[in-house]
């Protein structure tokens, strides 16, 4: 397996906690009697470059579908500190309503609903179908895809760029 940042070969495991099912795929009540699909789950560090990252074992795709099962708009701590944290950063930053804040992996606008009530032009890239809906129904404008090189090539040409 290569890095996924520079290619160079991995080697070395960072840690290994064995199997678990995919993050948030609980099974149905018709499921419960069949077999359960367990993934290995082993870190991997670059020994160039020191990225820590995990072996794939699973396609993106299958996790991140229609139906992904956490909202981060579920918990009421999270959003509390999402709100503090769009406080304290638009003062650092000076953001304004001539900024543009692009978050990957926006969830269901968790976040990004903060920067929109002080209306500073916002972007969530969100590759769920039904948590990427959520954020839109809050008035996010919302991009369901993941985010790859081909899509930061397509942003800058529509010159949505970070300011
Ligand atoms: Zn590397």
């Amino acid at each position: 397996m290569k890095c996924r940042f520079c290619h160079h070969e991995l080697i070395h495991v960072f840690i290994n906690l064995i199997n678990a099912p995919a993050s948030n795929s609980f099974l149905t009540k018709d499921q419960l009697n069949e077999p359960e699909v367990f993934y290995p789950i082993e870190l991997y560090v670059c020994d160039k470059c020191f990225l820590v990252q995990t072996g794939e074992y699973k396609k993106s795709g299958e996790i991140f579908n229609r139906e992904y099962a956490y909202f981060s708009s579920f918990s009421t701590s999270w959003l509390e500190h999402a709100k503090k944290y769009v406080d304290m950063i638009t003062g650092r930053l000076e953001l304004s309503t001539a900024s543009h804040v692009m978050e990957i992996a926006s969830n269901d606008g968790y976040l990004l609903q903060y920067f929109l009530e002080k209306q500073i032009p916002c972007l969530g890239i969100e590759p769920s179908a039904n948590t990427a809906q959520a954020a839109r129904e809050k008035g996010i404008e919302t991009l369901e895809e993941f985010f790859s090189a081909d899509l930061a090539e397509r942003l800058v040409q529509e010159e949505k760029k970070l300011i």
